[in-house]
């Protein structure tokens, strides 16, 4: 039996009427439980009859209930002067819901011939709850996700309605409760299950099924999405776009300015009067079914972190392109991606490393940490021997980059790659010419030299892409290492975010002091190599 109330006779035989589904007249009833929703709509529809027919049970309980039934619009009209005993929370002005709504004796013949009903698509799902809710399309679904090979343990399974329906919805509600409002009965919007639900209630556990037991939650890292079209009716959206202009914006995104949640948001404006001249209430009948859209699957995001080392002097970090042509044959961040990206079976990813080196310098030592935002991943268990085999994988596949601690993190760990990123140190070896000749003794003073503060203007060669701006660094510590009487190692300890090249050159005076001031002659950086980025993070891996 159908948990059903005396006062649900009046909605029942109203949404019958007016070509709601067996589902859809369950959801403007209220009920909320599950299975009533998952018995077959035509048993559905055989109870909903039954019950509006057992007159004699109604006309015990609640005369009115079978009365109002089929009354035209001069009864409501009747009752207008006697608006002021409504509750109080009745927002919307009853003159100007009763208008113009075709009801009549037509509808009430209808209802009772559950062949007319069968062969009608429901004015408000569009068919959805009717012929796209049952085992056949679970098993269309579970094909899709099956297809796609993603590895997952639940997923969660959301829906995607045309916009059309909330307006279809709202028109039935104002319909229905126009009608309770007859006999004093508050008629809440919120209480109404919302056809998303009524589907999830109906094809969760069929599509589990499906998928041999796989677990359908609320809440998972695997999204597998249905959308459904209905081009017929797309054109009832459309009057709110005059009656509400500032709900429609044109957005970059989006190819229509009647999303959902714009619809939503006009309907929480519009008042009833002007919905009610635009909008036929309840809706006109539709001819045909929504049409179900290529079932979606999306996996969160998977993070993986390591560090790596660049022993080339033409690798850029990120692939060098300018005016859309390429000018390095490769990049750090293309030659670790791409076993990754196959390993996890990612459509795609977002590099970021704890600062960045030029094309010419190298990267030694323990290597500078990375992160890869793996997006859509169909894998994403992988051991720690399939990571140890990916990294043997990467460092064989050139001998310009190699990288250790390649692992899996999660997406809070990876915030600590950059958390306190200004005051971590660096090291560096930066090979010095100076034009002046000069003597070992003549740069042993540079061993003494502790926490330089040194003011940097933004460089001229980033200038193009960073505000101007004054920098203050401070370079730790310095040692100095004779080569020949132009040419010095200069080994620095700084605090990160130090322009070096310009410390060395000066930068047209735009770094203070500078190595040029400190040993007083022109000098040039050479090459630079950073020999350690300390950031104590990705823990390491011990081989
Ligand atoms: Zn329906």
């Amino acid at each position: 039996m159908l948990p059903l109330k005396e006062k649900d006779k009046v909605i029942v035989q109203q949404l019958l009427s007016a070509g709601c589904c067996a589902r859809c007249v369950l959801r403007f009833c209220c009920v909320s439980i599950q299975s009533a929703y998952r018995k077959p709509c035509q048993e559905t529809l055989g109870e909903l009859q039954a019950f509006i027919s057992d007159t004699q049970n109604g006309s015990s309980k609640d005369p009115a209930a079978l009365e109002a039934v089929g009354e035209d619009d001069k009864s409501h009209d009747a009752s207008v002067p006697g608006a002021g005993e409504d509750p109080p929370s009745k927002r919307i002005k009853l003159e100007t819901a009763t208008e113009g709504q075709p009801e009549g004796g037509a509808g009430a013949e209808e209802q009772l011939n559950p062949k007319n009903q069968e062969s009608h698509v429901c004015i408000v799902c569009l068919g959805i709850l009717q012929e796209l809710c049952d085992a056949t399309q679970a098993m269309k679904i579970a094909e899709a996700v099956k297809a796609e090979d993603y590895e997952f343990d639940t997923l969660v399974l959301s829906v995607s309605l045309p916009a059309q329906l909330c307006v279809r919805e709202y028109s039935c509600w104002l319909h229905v409760k126009n009608e309770l409002r007859q006999k004093n009965v508050a008629f809440c919007k919120d209480d109404i299950i919302q056809v998303k639900e009524a589907f999830k209630w109906v094809m969760q556990g069929l599509v589990a099924k499906e998928l041999s037991g796989v677990a359908v939650v609320t809440k998972s890292v695997f999204e597998v999405s249905v959308e459904f079209t209905h081009p017929e009716t797309d054109a009832d959206c459309h009057f709110l776009a005059a009656a509400c202009p500032d709900c429609f914006k044109p957005t970059k995104n989006k190819q229509s300015v009647f999303t959902r949640m714009a619809v939503v948001k006009a309907l929480e404006k519009i008042s009833d009067a002007k919905f009610l001249k635009d909008c036929p209430c309840p809706p006109a009948r539709p001819a045909t079914v929504c049409s179900p859209q290529d079932v979606q699957c999306l996996h969160l995001s998977v993070f993986a972190a390591g560090r790596y080392n660049k022993f080339s002097r033409s690798l850029p970090q990120t692939p060098w392109v300018i005016d859309g042509e390429r000018r390095m044959e490769s990049s750090v961040e293309e030659l670790i991606a791409a076993p990754v990206l196959s390993a996890f079976r990612a459509k795609a990813f977002n590099f970021s490393s704890s600062g960045r080196e030029d094309v010419d310098v190298r990267t030694l030592g323990n290597g500078r940490p990375f992160a890869m935002e793996l997006l859509n991943p169909h894998r994403c268990r992988l051991s720690r021997e399939e990571m140890k085999q990916m990294q043997e994988t990467i460092n064989n596949s050139s001998d310009k980059i190699r990288v250790r601690d390649l692992q899996i993190v999660s997406r809070e760990a990876m915030s600590r790659m950059k958390e306190g990123e200004e005051e971590k140190t660096k090291s560096y070896t930066a090979l010095i010419w100076t034009q002046s000749e000069i003597q070992e003794e003549d740069i042993a003073f540079i061993d003494q030299i502790k926490d330089l503060s040194v003011d940097q203007k933004t460089p001229l060669r980033v200038l193009h892409r960073r505000a101007l701006a004054v920098r203050q660094r401070v370079i730790h510590r310095m040692n100095a290492r004779y080569l020949d009487p132009h040419h010095f190692y200069l080994g620095l300890k700084t605090q990160a975010g130090t322009y070096i090249k310009e410390f060395v050159h000066g930068d047209f005076g735009r770094t203070k002091p500078n190595l040029c001031e400190l040993l007083k002659t022109e000098t040039d950086i050479l090459e630079l190599d950073v020999e350690s980025v300390d950031v104590d993070w990705p823990p390491a891996i011990p081989e």
